[in-house]
């Protein structure tokens, strides 16, 4: 089965905002494209919220799902309990008539398996001595420790996810044979799914059910309750940051661990947390940290719709409020968890500054940690491009610096004067050549200030009329002839950002021109001449010589196409 979260390199602009995003950096840049590495991905889904482009998507389960009910009459859905901030206004018993009409057998609430997970926690912290307890209730938490902390798998609770767990229920209830499909906020679910087929079909999200509604016709609001339809019970806290912790105190039956339980939500801080607790002594007093990936709860899970938190939250909570603890099915949910460490080729200090020298990053004040290529250090990316995860060019300083010495070479190298200038006739380059065509002045405006940055091209050129009509226009204007007083220019000005940079061509042309002048004079001379002689010998013919003074004018014609227009200094 493909990865949940995959690329679309098709679509890919190569902004790295992903990998800027990317909690844990499993996305690799190969060719200008942003793919993700599936064995470091922990599916937070944050490339996909970020990307402009839908260069990353997530997996589309609902044909899978769909052709499962056009074979299988005995599907029921595990209803992850966010479902009541994701659907407000909707009754949960008119959601269930819904999910029915889909074609599902039957509709219950994770929160169930949700409290037998809370009881069998209990159960071990009741018996705890000491030890740090890491909740394996999120998956995308329990990603980041097995892959990305993995000398802290071992203190993950030996049990299975809500999800799982329910669909244990269920399957207990309505028989091996049955299917069991999820539905929620969360992408993590879709690879739980993935690797335990037995007990899972698939799980959805809930814009995948959003979608499944749109297409079939389905109005959950206008549906009658579904008379079977079972309270929830205290697991519909679940989804609230501190609602397993609440939970897992309904059984505790110690008193003396109400503050050892704490919750940490948000990918950062979880990371940040479990780098000081790694430290932790052993024998020190048990403590439990329930582990939210999503900051707030599943709640602000990656594909529950962009509601306000608070109201989201208030909805979840008033409908948890009043549910009281019940003695949930006793399944087996153990399950045990290993290290997954991603593999990162490890880099000397002298290969890492090797990398850092192709970077332009000699001295350490060269390493600029900006951010530009989405990583958070200079450093952080010179080992990625060791590791065949990332490109030089992803170094915007380090591209902008190289742009700036090609096109310095270029400017130095070439016969004419060269000028940029935005849309107020500011200049943003020249080159000397540019610096020395006018006057002294410019000249020793150049000498003190090279490049001229923001020197007024009005005042400094005689014919700023063209680079106007340009930058008006859009126009561009090639190898026109400009005459100032006794100087003759060809001027060629174009596009850079249409309406916004133009860039120009001047090249000074009063010899060339004075000999193509002369030419003309010449051969206009020789014309009269000719035409004149042809004349009397035509006479005296008695032939017309009108076809002949044509073509003779004609090559005139052609040397004086070009000829200057006289341009005087404007203001
Ligand atoms: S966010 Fe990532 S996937 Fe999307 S266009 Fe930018 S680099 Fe490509
Ligand atoms: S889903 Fe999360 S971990 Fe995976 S590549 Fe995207 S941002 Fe990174
Ligand atoms: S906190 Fe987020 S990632 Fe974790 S289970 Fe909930 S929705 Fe999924």
């Amino acid at each position: 089965m493909n990865s949940p979260i995959y690329s679309v390199d098709a679509e890919c602009r190569d902004c790295y905002k992903c990998v800027r995003h990317c909690p844990v950096k499993a996305i690799r840049v190969e060719n200008d494209h942003a793919t993700v590495a599936p064995e470091g991905c922990i599916l937070c889904g944050r490339c996909v919220g970020v990307c402009r482009h839908s260069a990353k998507r997530v997996r589309d389960d609902l044909p899978r799902v769909r052709a499962l009910l056009w074979r299988d009459a005995n599907v029921q859905v595990s209803l992850a309990p966010s479902f009541i901030s994701e659907f407000p206004g909707i009754r949960p018993a008119q959601l269930a008539s819904a999910l029915k009409k889909l074609g599902f057998a039957g509709v219950h609430e994770t929160a169930e398996g949700a409290e037998r997970v809370s009881q069998v926690v209990a159960e071990l912290l009741d018996q705890a001595n000491s030890g740090l307890f890491l909740s394996s209730a999120c998956p995308v938490a329990v990603d980041l420790v097995v892959r990305h902390q993995p000398g802290l798998a071992s203190m993950l609770t030996p049990v299975m996810s809500p999800m799982l767990a329910h669909a244990r229920m269920l399957k207990a209830r309505f028989g091996h044979d049955a299917a069991v499909v999820f539905i929620g906020p969360c992408i993590g679910k879709k690879r739980d799914a993935d690797r335990s087929p037995d007990l899972l079909h698939s799980a959805l999200t809930f814009e995948e059910l959003r979608r499944w509604f749109d297409c079939c016709g389905v109005d959950p609001a206008s549906l009658a309750d579904d008379p079977g339809y079972a309270a929830p019970g205290t697991g519909a806290r679940y989804p609230l940051e501190g609602g397993m912790n609440q939970t897992i105190r309904d059984f505790l039956k110690r008193r003396d661990m109400d503050d050892a339980l704490v919750t940490v939500s948000g990918l950062e801080r979880i990371a940040s947390e479990l780098k000081t607790l790694e430290r932790r002594r052993p024998g020190q007093p048990p403590l439990f940290l329930e582990l939210l990936a999503c900051e707030g709860g599943c709640v602000a899970g990656p594909r529950a719709s962009a509601r306000n938190a608070v109201a989201a939250r208030l909805d979840v909570a008033a409908y948890a409020r009043g549910e009281r603890p019940r003695a949930p099915a006793e399944v087996a949910i153990d399950q045990t968890w290993h290290p997954e460490p991603v593999a990162e080729p490890d880099c000397t200090e002298e290969e890492l500054s090797d990398t850092l020298k192709t970077l332009g990053k000699t001295q350490p004040e060269d390493e600029l940690d900006c951010g530009g290529c989405g990583y958070n250090s200079c450093r952080a990316l010179a080992r990625a491009i060791r590791n065949g995860a990332a490109e030089r060019q992803m170094c915007v300083s380090h591209m902008r610096q190289l742009a700036q010495k090609k096109m310095n070479a270029l400017a130095r190298a070439l016969p004419y004067g060269l000028v940029v200038a935005d849309a107020q006739l500011r200049i943003l380059e020249c080159n000397e050549r540019f610096g020395a065509m006018f006057d002294e002045t410019l000249a020793l405006a150049y000498a003190s200030k090279p490049g001229l940055q923001h020197a007024d091209l009005t005042r400094i050129l005689p014919f700023p009329s063209i680079f106007r009509s340009v930058l008006d226009t859009g126009r561009e204007i090639i190898r026109k002839s400009v005459k100032v007083e006794e100087r003759i220019y060809s001027v060629t000005v174009f596009n850079i950002e249409p309406h916004s940079v133009v860039g120009a061509l001047i090249l000074e042309v009063t010899d060339t021109e004075k000999r193509r002048q002369q030419l003309i004079e010449k051969s206009r001379s020789v014309v009269t001449n000719t035409t004149k002689t042809v004349q009397e010998i035509a006479y005296r013919l008695g032939q017309n010589s009108a076809q002949s003074e044509l073509i003779l004018n004609s090559v005139i014609e052609l040397f004086a196409a070009d000829a200057p227009d006289p341009c005087g200094r404007e203001e």
